[in-house]
């Protein structure tokens, strides 16, 4: 809007009417006091001003203006038909105008120069919108900057406390801070704790980790600089997320090497007590098969029957240190597979014969789903045998008062598929996974029933090194489906 400041009404009515023909918003004050009052009220893109006025005239109106930060900016036109001399139009100047035009005005030049200065004063003000927009985005940044710096130096406070040897690196793997003690392990801050020769090449599965995007966790032996021996971390890094996309690592090394010398003593205590069991416990079953044999010739007696009882207990430990020495043939890498082909379908029905004949007593009924398997497979059918007597027997311990199991058999994405149904205790679903694990037992099953929690850990590297998959589907109450799958040879 355009203010018009004169004090003769025909001069307003005229200026108005002209403005007015090109679409101009026009606003008037009579006199320069009604002009001052007007300004702190409206806001105008230009004031025409007269400059002779009875009370404040044309020059203080524009030098009052000039001082209020709000009318500042504004620009100012001088239009006098009285004062046309150099030195008024000099004051016009330097009052603030920003120019000065005499009477008689050609209205076609007026409108234009009205016309200029107007956009003028609009990109004036655009500019000045865009740049005060500009600073408070920067303000925004600024802050957001110490926020983030504030918050990069609380996790390197953080790390800095803790008992582990800790790091930080950006989207590409480069380290970006260390705490102290990592320099136990490392010279120098960029580059990883060097580790052992048999174990794991950090820089790859650095790598691998930022390629995936995945976390990474690994058991690793890091050499010590100061002694020079090599110490067991676990080792875990962690992506940082921004919502979707990875925006720094976090990764920390924790001393395990106490708990894993104690592990390495216990496997190594299992394994030579295994051995040392395993030949008295072959001489003892050979003479109870002797005394088998001699009874056999006698007239049943309770005697029969207790070598009978003595027999199946000894082939209970012989089983239970079988199971022993395959752990730590396990932990040696020294479980080998004798690959050959075989028939699984006859070996299924074996199982099925053994585990009925075995628990005859517990009228137990194995159904049998899916189709028979024809083609034959390559794999250690004694190992694979192992495999399916663990799921069976299983499948029997915990599940004690159902007399149903279904063996499930499948062909699933060009494998095939072999499952073991029961309906009994089942298990938590976070626990499904761990079963597998060495030593590993349900807590809440732990004490009702017997074991050594190492028989499903031998079947999964049995299954392992067969290229096969395997795992369990389990709900509490509900039973339990262990399965394992081959590949077709
Ligand atoms: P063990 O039976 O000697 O403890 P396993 O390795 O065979 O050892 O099994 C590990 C654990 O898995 C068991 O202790 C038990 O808690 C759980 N488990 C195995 N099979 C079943 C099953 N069919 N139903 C419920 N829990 C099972």
């Amino acid at each position: 809007m355009i203010l018009v400041v004169d004090d003769q009404p025909e001069n307003i009515f005229s200026l108005k009417k002209l403005l007015e023909s090109k679409k101009f918003e026009v606003d008037t004050a009579a006199s320069g006091e009604e002009a001052l009052r007007k300004v702190l009220k409206n806001d105008y893109a230009l004031i025409i001003l007269d400059v002779q006025m009875p009370g404040i005239d044309g020059f203080e109106v524009a030098e009052t203006l000039a001082g209020y930060s709000k009318t500042r900016e504004v620009p100012v036109i001088f239009l006098s038909a009285v004062n046309t001399e150099k030195k008024f139009i000099t004051r016009g100047y330097a009052s603030g105008g920003i120019d000065y035009i005499t009477k008689p005005v050609d209205p076609d030049i007026f409108l234009l120069r009205v016309t200029t200065f107007h956009r003028l004063y609009e990109q004036t003000l655009a500019l000045s919108e865009t740049q005060r927009v500009l600073e408070k985005e920067i303000e925004i940044r600024k802050k957001a900057q110490r926020e983030l710096k504030d918050k990069v130096e609380d996790l390197n406070t953080t790390l800095e406390s803790l008992p582990q040897i800790a790091f930080r690196a950006d989207i590409y793997g480069r380290i970006t801070f260390v705490n102290r003690r990592w320099f136990q392990y490392s010279t120098c801050a960029g580059i990883f704790p060097q580790t052992h020769p048999d174990d794991i090449c950090m820089e790859e599965v650095w790598a691998e980790a930022i390629k995936n995007g995945e976390p990474l966790e690994r058991e690793v032996r890091i050499r010590e600089i100061s002694s020079g021996s090599y110490h067991y971390h676990l080792l875990r890094i962690i992506p940082i997320k921004n919502e979707l996309d990875i925006k720094s690592w976090v990764g920390t090394f924790t001393d395990i090497d106490d708990q894993k010398q104690e592990e390495l003593k216990k496997d190594e205590f299992l394994s030579i007590a295994s051995h040392e069991l395993k030949t008295p416990l072959t001489s003892i079953k050979a003479y109870i098969q002797l005394l088998e044999r001699i009874e056999s010739k006698q007239p049943e007696s309770v005697t029969t029957s207790y070598i009978s009882r003595a027999h199946d207990q000894v082939c209970k430990l012989e089983n239970l240190i079988g199971d022993l020495l395959d752990v730590s043939k396990i932990e040696n890498g020294k479980l080998k597979m004798n690959m050959q082909p075989f028939s699984m379908e006859q070996l299924l029905a074996s199982v099925i014969e053994t585990i009925s004949s075995t628990n005859s007593h517990s009228n137990i009924h194995i159904e049998r789903k899916g189709p028979a398997i024809t083609t034959e497979i390559t794999g250690d059918v004694i190992r694979i045998e192992q495999v399916l007597i663990n799921f069976f027997t299983n499948a029997i311990k915990y599940a004690p008062g159902s007399d149903k199991i279904i063996l499930h058999t499948a062909v699933k994405n060009d494998r095939l598929y072999i499952a073991v149904q029961d309906f009994g205790i089942g298990m938590p679903s976070d626990k499904k996974d761990r079963v597998f694990a060495k030593f590993y037992r349900v807590e809440e099953s732990a004490m009702e029933f017997q074991g050594l929690g190492i028989g499903l850990y031998i079947c999964a590297e049995i299954i392992r090194q067969h290229q096969g998959d395997f795992g369990v589907e389990s709900s509490v109450g509900q039973g339990s489906t262990f399965y394992f799958t081959l590949p077709f040879s």
